[in-house]
C-alpha cells in the first residue's frame, strides 16, 4: 500500500508544501493491515470523517458502492484527490463535520445505498461529539466503526458497576451495542501519538431498546452521574431541583433499588424505570 509507506507520506507533504496539522489530530496510519481491518466493516454506502491523505478512504473505495469523505483542512484536499484519483465513487467534502447536517447528508448522497456505516480514524480531540452526532443523527447507520483513543474505548464499551461506565457510555448504550475491535499502538501512526488507539464498532439499533421518553431519560443519567461519588438521590437533585429528596428516594425505591445506590451501578433499562416514574409523577 503506497499510501502507509512513510517516504511517500513525507515526500508528497513536502512537495505540496503541507505539514502535519497537530490542531486537527492529525496522525496518519502506515500499518496496511489496520487499514483493511477498519475497511472491513464498510457498508454499501459509508461516511469516513477525516480523511487526511487517503489511506482509509481508498480502501474503502474498493470495498463500497459509494463513499462520502468530510475533512476539515483545506490544504490536504489536493493531496487526498491525488492519491483518490482512480475512484469514481468518492465524494470529498471540505469541511468541519460538526457543523454538518449529518441526516441531510446521508438522505442526499446515499439514495440507492441498502446500508450505509460510518468508518474513521478520528481526531482525537473530537472524539465524543462526533461519535455522540452520528448516534444521534437519526441517519440511520448501520454501524459506526471508529479508531480513538484506547482509553476511551474502554470507557464507551464499559458495563455497569465498572469504574469506567459513565454518563457517555449510558447514553451511547441508548443508540446501539458497542464493541472493542482490537488495539492499534502508537507505533502505526506518522506523526506518532502521545497514546495508544484502539477500534471500536457500534452496532446500532433500528428501534430504541427501551421505550421511554429520549430526552426525560438522557436527563435522568445527565443527573446521576453529575456527581459521581454522590448517591443517586443526591445527584438526580442536581437535574431535577422541583423534586426534594424524600420524592428522589420515593422515585428510587418504586423503581426498585436501594435509597443510597449509585449512579454508575444502573444500566440503561434501570434508568428508563427511572425515567418513567419521574414522567408519571
Ligand atoms: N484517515 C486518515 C488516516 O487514517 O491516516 C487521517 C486520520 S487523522 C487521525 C484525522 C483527520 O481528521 C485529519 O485528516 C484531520 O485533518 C481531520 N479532521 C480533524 N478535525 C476534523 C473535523 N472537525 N471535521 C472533519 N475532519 C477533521
Amino acid at each position: 500500500m503506497k499510501l502507509t509507506d512513510i517516504s511517500y507520506i513525507k515526500n508528497q507533504m513536502e512537495a505540496h508544501g503541507v505539514n502535519f496539522k497537530k490542531k486537527f489530530g492529525q496522525n496518519f496510519l502506515t500499518n496496511p493491515r489496520v487499514v483493511e481491518r477498519i475497511a472491513e466493516n464498510a457498508a454499501e454506502g459509508v461516511l469516513e470523517i477525516g480523511p487526511g491523505l487517503g489511506v482509509l478512504t481508498a480502501e474503502l473505495c474498493r470495498n463500497a458502492k459509494k463513499v462520502v469523505a468530510v475533512e476539515i483542512d483545506e490544504t490536504i484536499i489536493p493531496l487526498l484527490k491525488e492519491n483518490t484519483a482512480g475512484f469514481d465513487n468518492l465524494k470529498i467534502i471540505n469541511t468541519d463535520v460538526l457543523k454538518l447536517d449529518i441526516k441531510k447528508l446521508i438522505d442526499e448522497e446515499f439514495e440507492g445505498c441498502e446500508s450505509v456505516s460510518v468508518c474513521a480514524n478520528l481526531p482525537y480531540y473530537i472524539t465524543t461529539p462526533v461519535i455522540m452526532a452520528l448516534a444521534e443523527s437519526e441517519a440511520g447507520f448501520e454501524s459506526i466503526t471508529v479508531m480513538i483513543q484506547k482509553e476511551v474505548v474502554t470507557r464507551l464499551c464499559a458495563r455497569p458497576g465498572n469504574g469506567e461506565y459513565g454518563a457517555i457510555t449510558a447514553s451511547l448504550s441508548y443508540y446501539g451495542k458497542c464493541e472493542k475491535l482490537f488495539d492499534v499502538s502508537a507505533g502505526n501512526f506518522i506523526p506518532k501519538p502521545k497514546v495508544d488507539s484502539a477500534v471500536m464498532r457500534i452496532e446500532l439499533y433500528s428501534e430504541p431498546p427501551v421505550d421511554t421518553d429520549r430526552k426525560m431519560l438522557m436527563k435522568v443519567i445527565r443527573g446521576a452521574f453529575s456527581q459521581r461519588r454522590k448517591t443517586l438521590v443526591n445527584s438526580l437533585g442536581s437535574e431535577f431541583s422541583h423534586l426534594n429528596k424524600a420524592e428522589l428516594t420515593d422515585i428510587i425505591t418504586e423503581a426498585g433499588f436501594a435509597p443510597d445506590i449509585r449512579g454508575e451501578k444502573l444500566s440503561l433499562e434501570d434508568f428508563a424505570k427511572i425515567a418513567d416514574i419521574i414522567s408519571r409523577s
